[in-house]
């Protein structure tokens, strides 16, 4: 029998991290961010001066990624060649080239294996854009977690702000609907809720009511 998945799908900054975090730590699962592969690829093609447009420079890159996941107190560190990449893969040009590379169809299938290696007893809590409709169809619980744009520009200035970067309002929400509309459009795996996903908008919600729901309907279907 193949581990049960718990797909969270959703554009960025509608809190799907947070979420992911909460409901593998309850169940003691293990967490895939998905969207971290992608930025590392992103980082990797800049890093070697690869053509982020080319299918052909990049199917390589991404076959032969070097890339791992290791715990260390609490948080899961993003090694890219050795080299810890955790923080310097969050920044929104990043972010950005990811979503330009995650158009290229055969960028994404050299990827797809190595997303679903991550599927493990007891089980696997994975985060994206594409969990429930492309990797892991499966998935006996899928949830979409969305948000307005505005809100999830807000929680994201917020968080930056927290960390001591002073951005633009205007700036954040038009690079957020930027990617959206490069994520939901896309030819291949578009960001859209699974037909059996369970949809929560997270707006006007904590995040503390976000897991309650969430963890609510995982006790449900499962
Ligand atoms: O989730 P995160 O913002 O880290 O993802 C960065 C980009 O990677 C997204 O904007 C999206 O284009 C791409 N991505 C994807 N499929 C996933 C996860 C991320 O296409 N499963």
């Amino acid at each position: 029998a193949t581990a049960p998945v718990i797909t969270v799908d959703g554009p960025s900054g509608a809190g799907k991290g947070t979420l992911c975090k909460a409901i593998a730590e309850s169940l003691g699962w293990r967490l895939l961010d998905s969207g971290a592969i992608y930025r590392v690829l992103a980082m990797a093609a800049l890093h070697h001066q690869v053509d982020i447009t080319s299918e052909e420079a990049l199917v390589p890159l991404a076959a032969h990624l070097d890339v791992c996941f290791v715990a260390q107190d609490g948080k899961l560190l993003v090694v890219l060649e050795g080299e810890d990449v955790s923080n310097e893969i969050r920044t929104e040009t990043v972010g950005n080239t990811a979503s330009r590379a995650a158009k290229l169809p055969r960028v994404r299938e050299a990827l797809l294996r190595r997303q679903r290696a991550f599927r493990e007893e007891p089980g696997l809590v994975a985060d994206g854009r594409d969990m429930g409709t492309v990797v892991f169809p499966d998935a006996p619980v899928k949830i979409f977690l969305d948000a307005n744009a505005e809100e999830r520009a807000q929680r994201r200035r917020l968080q930056l702000q927290e960390r001591g970067f002073n951005v633009n309002f205007e700036c954040l929400l038009a690079e957020i609907r930027e990617r959206d509309d490069r994520d939901r459009n896309r030819a291949i795996a578009p960001l859209v809720p699974a037909s059996d996903a369970f949809v929560l908008d997270s707006t006007s919600l904590s995040i503390v009511e976000v897991i309650q729901q969430a963890l609510g309907y995982v006790q449900k279907v499962m």
